[in-house]
């Protein structure tokens, strides 16, 4: 599997064959078809597979890295893709960011005898990976300026289960890489609702202002509608570990949470191609930006 067997694609430069939302709704059918990414599942491996599959021959590195806590076993998943100006004494590394594994329980459901079963996470899980996997694909074609890390989180959403904290998976990788000091980094979670609003996460806000603010800029420059200039609550993500390490690291996280949120209802349906594509490109803005040497 490659991501040159997507639909058929003129590659060309990103600025030309701009970031796709439909090909990236696509990554999120595939993992959909796989079923729940949660312990038990068969989805969980196969989704593994997916992705690491597609970026293993783009990339120019892949790293699986394995982790046990609070008594689970995780996987982490990350993609390098060398930047072209590595060279320069400024060079800088950005990582992009998404949880890929669903919730165990949608707990948020209307109906009570639905509330033990697993979300299929279209939108919470899938959504974030299929942006990054869309922006492979532009790095496939084309290198950015800095270094772009795609870092893939299990175990995101087992947070208030059985006392476990959120982004066990997102703590592993802070832990296992403390000499990774990516220059920037966005986390992108539940990002296809077709009525999608990014307000200014406060976790974000308070330890990554100024990234937050270009990323905002980029937006309005865009008429990203999506991205809202009010100021969001604060959200436990997969942003948090990095923050407390002293990275900027910014969360694009839709808030209020839709109604689909942990529930049976978090299905494809409720995607937009429209919302990922406003998303991706403006992180697609984001990483090709030129800077100059210092
Ligand atoms: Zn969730």
């Amino acid at each position: 599997m490659s991501l040159f067997t997507l639909p058929a694609l003129a590659f060309g430069q990103p600025d030309k064959q701009p970031f796709d939302g439909q090909l990236a709704m696509e990554h999120i059918a595939q993992q959909v078809s796989f079923g729940p990414r949660t312990a038990d599942y068969a989805g969980k491996q196969k989704t593994l597979t997916y992705i690491q599959q597609l970026l293993e021959p783009e990339a120019d590195q892949v790293l699986v890295q394995s982790f046990k806590s609070y008594g689970l076993v995780g996987n982490n998943l990350w993609a390098s893709f060398y930047g072209t100006d590595s060279k320069q004494t400024n060079h800088r590394r950005i990582m992009l960011a998404a949880h890929w594994d669903t919730r165990p329980i949608a707990e948020h459901d209307s109906v009570p005898a639905k509330r033990a079963e697993p979300v299929i996470g279209a939108n919470d899980g899938a959504s974030g990976v299929a942006v990054l996997l869309e922006i492979a694909r532009l790095l496939s074609e084309k290198r950015a300026p800095a270094t772009i890390d795609l870092v893939f989180f299990d175990l995101e959403d087992m947070g208030n289960i059985d006392n476990l904290p959120f982004s066990i998976g997102a703590t592993e990788f802070v832990r296992k890489n403390p000499f990774y000091r990516p220059n920037a980094g966005v986390v992108v979670d539940m990002v296809c609702d077709r009525e999608l609003e990014i307000p200014l996460e406060r976790f974000s806000r308070d330890g990554a202002k100024d990234l937050q603010d270009q990323i905002w800029r980029i937006a309005r420059s865009q008429g990203a509608t999506a991205f809202k200039d009010r100021k969001g609550t604060y959200i436990e993500d997969d942003h948090l570990p990095f923050l407390r390490a002293g990275l900027d690291v910014v969360n694009l996280i839709h808030w209020p949470f839709p109604k689909s949120w942990h529930t049976s209802g978090d299905t494809i349906d409720q995607c937009s191609a429209d919302s990922l594509q406003q998303v991706g490109r403006v992180i697609a803005e984001f990483i090709y930006l030129k800077r100059e040497p210092l």
